[in-house]
């Protein structure tokens, strides 16, 4: 059906439609069906068709939603596609879990009175139709080059910048410690918000595209990074951030307290068919326990919800300040609540009590004082409301820092800022080491897949024009 645009005055904001949360909390599928074509096109054709798209400013890989937008509406779908797929290499997977709220959507103009056009869904739609008619292919590079790129991380930035990089005939070596390829979007993030069969189809194109994966190699105990510069014309490091940050507090080697990830990685893998003791033996699953979790953020939201579908038997989020300060996606905690998530705002933890086991948090009453220089107000203790919380399971969800990849890879020239990330020139992302390039969370700290996607893209193209002028000063040399 083909629409007319400008239709946001006449046409209500529609998302797909979502399961209903009693349905949606037994299970660790996606929790919104897919688009069906007609609510599709009419929702593409709320679109104002901006002069101005702050939609596009706002999107990190800077998508051209207006067009695909207007495309989409005129029934024109694969031409969508092309455009889509152009600026992101894994449009699909942004479409299911950028925090649309706080980058196109939230910056979409009839935000302001009308409600924004519905872009990550309809991205989403555009490219689970590219897939279902066939019209995502392997890439065929139009030349074959000698020259290789040795990629550390098969994360959203490492395959994107695999994937650019194959596009221009490079031969492309993909290194990970882990045995799947996905990073954080096969191990971190929940199959509630992205199935894994959406990660897996994508590092199957790669393979079918020409790109050498490596798995279950991990740099620092297999090779250093010497090694890897010795066999690759360059290299890129997207090897994330790992390290949890911790909460020293009385109780804290209680058994039964655990690091979000851990917690996480071994429901994802679970789900993915694998052999997981700790999984098996109770210490990372919530099944039948009163969990806590301390901490805000997005993958405390994953957390809870993971706990809530593993089948515990309260849930609850412990955040020191209310829910208008929360770091995570105002969705992502709506999404929690509507599946029976137990938000306890304005409390922090004292203690851990237990002997052998944890039995209960010690939390603490908080109320919001001054601002510092930040601009975000302080939270501050309220005397006296000292409080137990039973708890048989508490998880720890405050974030995650560098590791010290200087010294894991054998490199100590590599330099690194005071937080631990790899520092990087801003305009072509080469470390300190000639050659050697670093993209995604490792130079950001904990961010997005679409910002790791758009540093792999961006560096892509900083390796092209370093090893295109290798390649013309060693042709020169040999005429000469
Ligand atoms: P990663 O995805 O972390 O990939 C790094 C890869 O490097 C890993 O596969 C790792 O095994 C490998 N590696 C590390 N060290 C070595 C080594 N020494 N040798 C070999 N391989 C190595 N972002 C969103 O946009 N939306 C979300 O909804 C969202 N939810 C999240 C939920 C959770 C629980 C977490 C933890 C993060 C979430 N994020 C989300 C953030 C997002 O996942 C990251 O910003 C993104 O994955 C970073 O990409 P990357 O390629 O830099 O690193
Ligand atoms: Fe929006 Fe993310 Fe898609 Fe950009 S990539 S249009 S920010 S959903
Ligand atoms: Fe369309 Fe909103 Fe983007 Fe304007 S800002 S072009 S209305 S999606």
């Amino acid at each position: 059906m083909t629409e007319k645009m400008l239709k946001f005055v006449s046409l209500e904001k529609k998302m797909p439609t979502k399961r209903a949360a009693d349905q949606r909390r037994t299970d660790f599928n996606e929790i919104y069906d897919e688009f069906d074509g007609d609510r599709a096109t009419a929702q593409a054709s709320r679109c104002s068709q901006c002069g101005i798209p702050y939609c596009q400013v706002h999107c990190p890989v800077q998508n051209n939603i207006p067009d695909w937008l207007m495309m989409t509406a005129a029934g024109r779908l694969e031409e969508a596609y092309e455009v889509s797929q152009a600026t992101n290499n894994f449009p699909e997977i942004c479409g299911r879990i950028c925090p649309q709220d706080r980058l196109c959507e939230g910056s979409c103009v009839i935000e302001k009175g009308f409600e924004s056009v519905t872009n990550g869904a309809v991205e989403k739609y555009i490219t689970d139709t590219a897939w279902e008619n066939g019209w995502v292919k392997p890439t065929v590079p139009a030349v074959e080059l000698k020259q290789s790129v040795g990629i550390i991380g098969a994360g959203p930035g490492g395959l994107a910048a695999a994937d650019e990089l194959r596009k221009k005939g490079y031969q492309v070596h993909v290194y990970d410690r882990y045995d799947r390829v996905g990073g954080l979007m096969i191990y971190g993030i929940p199959g509630f918000k992205l199935e894994k069969d959406v990660v897996e189809k994508r590092a199957q194109l790669l393979r079918d595209s020409g790109v050498t994966f490596h798995l279950n190699f991990e740099v620092g105990r297999d090779a250093t990074l010497g090694d890897l510069r010795e066999k690759h014309d360059a290299v890129i490091i997207a090897t994330g951030v790992y390290r949890s940050r911790d909460i020293t507090l009385p109780g804290s080697d209680t058994e039964g307290i655990v690091p979000a990830l851990e917690f996480l990685t071994a429901s994802n893998r679970k789900g993915l068919g694998d052999d997981v003791p700790a999984f098996d033996d109770g210490t990372l699953n919530a099944k039948g326990k009163n969990v806590v979790v301390i901490g805000g953020g997005d993958t405390a939201m994953d957390c809870v919800r993971t706990a809530m579908r593993q089948g515990a038997k309260s849930v609850k989020c412990l955040y020191r300040r209310d829910r208008k300060n929360m770091p995570g996606s105002l969705r992502e905690v709506t999404n929690a609540e509507e599946e029976g998530i137990e938000f306890v705002w304005l409390s922090a933890p004292k203690a851990f009590l237990g002997s052998e086991r944890i039995r209960a948090v010690r939390a603490v009453r908080m109320h919001l004082g001054i601002a510092d220089s930040t601009g975000r107000q302080v939270p501050v203790e309220i005397d006296g409301s000292e409080h137990d919380i039973p708890c048989d399971l508490a998880i720890k969800a405050l974030g995650f820092d560098a590791e010290d990849i200087p010294t894991l890879f054998d490199e100590p020239g590599l330099e690194v800022s005071r937080w631990g990330t790899i520092s990087v020139n801003f305009k072509t992302a080469m470390t300190s080491l000639e050659g050697v390039y670093a993209i995604g969370d490792i130079v950001r700290g904990a961010s997005l897949v679409v910002w790791a996607i758009r540093d792999g893209r961006d560096a892509s193209q900083s390796v092209h024009k370093f090893l295109t002028e290798k390649r013309q000063s060693e042709q020169a040399a040999l005429a000469s």
